[in-house]
């Protein structure tokens, strides 16, 4: 009975059951009632009609008792009906169905009773005959003579018959209540079915609504509070549609966010469970399965776990900057936030990596670079001032020590200003304040025009210059003549510079596809394997002091990189000491 339907449809059925059951009894009483009422004034007519047929009121009945026996009797075996003739004193005249004599005295009959003072026109009574053993219905109407009661006929009729009656009357009325039953059980079903479809439509969306279906919807028809309710529940639906569409788009946009974030994030919940991560987080801890564990089985530095704590204990925004060995040397901007709740309880923490190797790196560099630019300007402006204090200090009276020193001092002065004027040109590619002018450059003649300017001192050596073979079409890329030809005569001129006499430099060019290759090579002293990877740090020099004896400043290949790689390109070196060196440029074409 847990069905909507069922319920209705019992209690729709129980309702019409109690009233048809109700109707068809009252009904069948009234028709009972009505039946017998109907047979008792049949009687008392027919009583009626025997009192003047038979002229009873004119005579004294007593001396007529073998007429009426001959008149009454013949009526008593055709009738089902009794007729029974009593005198005043109750004392039966005739019978239809007994012998008088053996009947007796009758005036205690109730229906007789009932007419005997004259004052009622008839008298009926039901009950058992002494007579003949069964029920009975009694009408006796009087026999008035002289306005006095003189005696009573009196009709009388088995009650079998009538129950027998009644009874037909009963089974009709159940033959036709029955199918009616029926007819309002499948009714009642109907009725149920229809009210409690739409209340199972809006029972199984809000299930599915409940399990995250937001897209179920009531489709069904059905009228007042139950159509309002359909409105309502597709209305909540749609609303919950938009409401999880919006929070699925957020959380994606910030899924993305956290995801593409450099730095590090790691929810930790109360537990010290890690809860989410990003993918800079696994870079930094070098862990991919890291959702689900503790932060003390994952995180291998003390300072970041001491942090975390710290984070959970006080409550506040901690900051550190920490070193770590694991996977690889790195320093890190650690941030500890805590999450708190409305009570002022820490649910969690929000901890941020930021790599800040490279920064801390480029400040070192920086540093560095700064110390190293002052003591490279330290040492000419020394030597011009030492010579300048000795010439002054009377020098300069001996003709030959004066040309001497002046030379140093304005050789001094050229590699200062040679100095001073590389280390503009290098912060000016560095912080790429100048812009590069693309054309179309022709390699071949740019490698010509640059080889022009250091011939003299290629000359100056004896050292061979070889040339690549002129291309046809000629070679060309998208890039700034200027910087190309300044690189070529940086590296030349180091060739040149770090090649013994008599020795040869070679360039090449090759069309490589999508790129060209360009290649100065040397057979001269070549550079130890432990300072190639070096070579192109500002200042950095494999021998100081032959570098400086030449006039060299240490910035030369730190701005041929920087060139080559403002326009797209790439250097590399390879050297064997004694043998040569060889510098290759992959740029592309376009
Ligand atoms: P420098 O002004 O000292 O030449 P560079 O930056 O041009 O400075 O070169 C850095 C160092 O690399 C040089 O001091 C030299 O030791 C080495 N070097 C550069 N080119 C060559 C080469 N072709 N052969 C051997 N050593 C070289």
């Amino acid at each position: 009975m847990n069905k909507l339907w069922l319920k209705i449809g019992v209690s729709f059925f129980v309702l019409f059951f109690i009233t048809i059951v109700v109707v068809g009894v009252f009904s069948g009483e009234l028709m009972k009632s009505t039946y017998m009422k109907m047979k008792e004034d049949q009687l008392k007519d027919e009583a009626q009609i025997l009192v003047h047929t038979l002229n009873l009121s004119n005579q004294d009945l007593d001396r007529r008792e073998a007429e009426l026996e001959e008149a009454v009797a013949p009526l008593g075996k055709e009738v089902d009906a009794r007729i029974t003739i009593i005198d005043q004193t109750g004392q039966v005249v005739m019978d239809s169905k007994e012998n008088p004599e053996k009947l007796g005295n009758h005036a205690s009959r109730p229906e007789f009773q009932a007419i005997l003072e004259g004052k009622k026109s008839v008298g009926i009574a039901t009950r058992k005959s002494a007579t003949v053993g069964y029920s009975m219905l009694y009408v006796a109407v009087p026999i008035l003579h002289d306005g006095k009661v003189d005696g009573a006929v009196r009709i009388s009729v088995s009650l079998e018959s009538i129950e027998k009656a009644v009874d037909t009357l009963w089974g009709n009325l159940l033959l036709i209540l029955l199918p009616i039953l029926l007819i309002i059980a499948a009714i009642s079903i109907i009725i149920a079915r229809r009210i409690t479809r739409p209340v199972k439509e809006i029972i199984e969306v809000s299930n599915d609504l409940a399990s995250r279906n937001y897209s179920s919807r009531i489709y069904g028809k059905s009228s007042g509070e139950l159509q309002e309710i359909s409105v309502s529940v597709n209305k909540l639906a749609e609303s919950l549609e938009q409401q999880m569409y919006e929070i699925r788009e957020n959380s994606q946009r910030l899924s993305a966010i956290v995801e593409n974030l450099v730095s590090g994030v790691m929810l930790i919940n109360y537990d010290k469970e890690i809860i989410m991560t990003n993918k800079a987080m696994y870079q930094i801890l070098g862990e991919q399965e890291i959702t689900g564990r503790t932060f003390y089985e994952v995180i291998k530095s003390f300072s970041v776990s001491q942090l975390i704590e710290k984070g959970f204990q006080e409550k506040q925004r901690a900051q550190e900057e920490v070193s770590i060995y694991f996977p690889r040397e790195m320093i890190l901007d650690a941030s500890v936030t805590p999450i708190l709740m409305e009570d002022g309880e820490v649910s969690g923490v929000v901890l941020l990596l930021h790599d800040i190797t490279q920064i801390r790196h480029l400040e070192n560099v920086r540093s560095e670079f700064v110390a190293n630019v002052s003591h490279e300007l330290k040492t000419p402006v020394t030597a011009v001032k030492g010579f300048a204090e000795t010439l002054l200090d009377g020098a300069m009276h001996n003709e030959e020590l004066l040309r001497q020193f002046l030379t140093i001092i304005k050789d001094e002065s050229e590699r200062l200003n040679r100095l001073i004027l590389d280390i503009l040109a290098l912060s000016k590619i560095e912080q790429k304040t100048l812009p590069i002018q693309i054309e179309q450059v022709n390699l071949d003649d740019v490698i010509r025009q640059s080889v022009e300017m250091v011939s003299e001192f290629a000359a100056t050596k004896s050292i061979e210059l070889e040339l690549p073979e002129k291309h046809e079409p000629p070679l060309e890329i998208a890039a700034e003549r200027d910087r190309i030809q300044q690189i070529l005569v940086n590296l030349l001129s180091n060739a040149i510079q770090y090649t013994q006499a008599e020795g040869k430099v070679r360039l090449s060019l090759d069309d490589a596809g999508d790129y060209v290759v360009l290649k100065v090579s040397d057979n001269g002293i070549g550079i130890p394997e432990k300072d190639l990877e070096r070579i192109f740090e500002r200042f950095y020099r494999v021998d100081k002091a032959r570098s400086r004896h030449s006039g060299g400043t240490g910035l030369g290949l730190s701005i041929v990189k920087h060139l080559v790689e403002s326009m797209a390109g790439e250097i590399f070196v390879t050297s064997k000491e004694d043998q040569g060196t060889t510098f290759e440029i992959k740029w592309p074409k376009k």
